[in-house]
């Protein structure tokens, strides 16, 4: 009995000793997350006291009437703009948009009409786009309305066209190629056009954009260009430091079983340069239509596996150019089924809103082109 007692009592001796012991842990504990947070907010104050009255104003800002300075902005606009006519319209992409009016005052009665912005750039793409409607009032706080316009594709509007221009080959003419001929442009000649288009503002649509542009879903700026060079970035890559000079983005068609990989093809990497399909083995003889390529004489599934092996090495399947410029109208659904935006042919013109996606024209590109010539043929 007495043994049990004694060790009941060294028992709870222990247990005590363990309590207070844990006790004492956690006061520790607790006095140190204090200190922390007293140095934490000394910090706060002594290297951001301005922040904190910051903060303050804001917060008086919402009671107060008297503002000055940059707060009036955050300050809800006394003017205010009434539309007129439906606030929700149709029209069709590129038709002549005619705004039913609108109106302006500020809350005193001063007519603001005249000082309203109107932006109605959403209207160059088809889809539910808004116009915008702004002006400030007199103290400088801007006010908005808003119109809604449903933008309806359409392919029957007047439009200069897209020249998506095809070039071959670059070449230096202090060392010019034995087997020259009008496939190759001198890196003069080429410098002298891309300076004109830079020098000219001209806009370089993606392959989406031109998609968009031939479904008649979006306008593009009147000096809009495609520069384009086939067979791979080796035969052209004099001209990628002119790309770069006069920042003219390109595509490059790779007939990509001529690179082992990705890797070897992206040596010649650049910004101003995008790899797209010229096929990976579909760049020879064998078929017996136009040129007599082969791809015309490929089933669907021989097609689609090329291609994947072409997608695969340029890291891009947006754009795909027919070898020889051989297609076949009943082609256009596999190179749909493959995922491609665009097909361009070698067939010489402009592409206009309402043309097939898969078989758009290109513009040629000459070595003896004058800029003159160049400049007609864009334009
Ligand atoms: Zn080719």
């Amino acid at each position: 009995m007495k043994d049990r007692r004694r060790m009941h009592r060294r028992y709870y001796q222990k247990r005590l000793k363990h309590r207070k012991h844990k006790l004492r842990k956690t006061v520790f504990a607790v006095l140190i997350l204090l200190f922390a947070l007293l140095i934490g907010l000394l910090v706060k104050v002594v290297l951001f006291p301005k922040e904190d009255g910051k903060e303050k104003n804001r917060h008086e800002d919402n009671t107060s009437a008297d503002l000055t300075g940059d707060d009036q902005k955050e300050q809800k606009s006394t003017a205010v703009i009434t539309l007129n006519g439906e606030n929700s319209i149709e029209i069709k992409l590129g038709e002549e948009y005619i705004d039913p009016g609108y109106s302006a005052a500020d809350k005193d009665g001063t007519d603001l009409t005249a000082q309203v912005q109107v932006d109605s750039s959403a209207l160059n793409r088809a889809g539910e786009q808004q116009i915008i409607y702004s002006v400030k009032d007199s103290k400088g706080r801007e006010a908005q309305a808003v119109r809604k316009v449903t933008v309806l594709p359409n392919t029957e509007y007047d439009t200069p066209g897209l020249p998506i221009c095809m070039y071959h080959y670059v070449y230096d003419p202090a060392s010019p190629p034995d087997n020259l001929d009008s496939n190759f442009i001198s890196t003069d000649s080429l410098a002298e056009e891309m300076k004109y288009l830079h020098d000219n503002g001209y806009y370089f649509p993606t392959w989406q954009e031109v998609r968009d542009y031939v479904d008649g879903k979006l306008i593009l700026p009147e000096k809009s260009i495609v520069l384009t060079f086939d067979d791979g970035p080796n035969y052209m890559y004099l001209g990628i430091p002119i790309l770069e000079q006069y920042q003219t983005p390109a595509t490059s068609f790779v007939i990509t079983s001529y690179w082992n990989d990705r890797e070897m093809l992206y040596g010649y990497a650049s910004d101003y340069l995008t790899f797209e399909s010229h096929s990976h083995k579909m760049h020879q003889g064998g078929g017996s239509i136009g040129h007599g390529g082969i791809y015309t004489a490929m089933t669907r599934e021989e097609v689609l596996a090329d291609l994947e092996q072409s997608f695969e090495i340029c890291g891009n399947r947006d754009a795909f150019a027919y070898p020889f410029g051989d297609y076949t109208e009943e082609g256009c659904s596999t190179l749909e089924e493959a995922g491609l935006l665009c097909a361009v042919t070698t067939e010489n013109a402009k592409c206009y809103p309402g043309d097939n996606p898969y078989i758009l024209p290109r513009v040629r590109m000459l070595g003896t082109q004058t800029l003159d010539s160049f400049i007609s043929a864009v334009n």
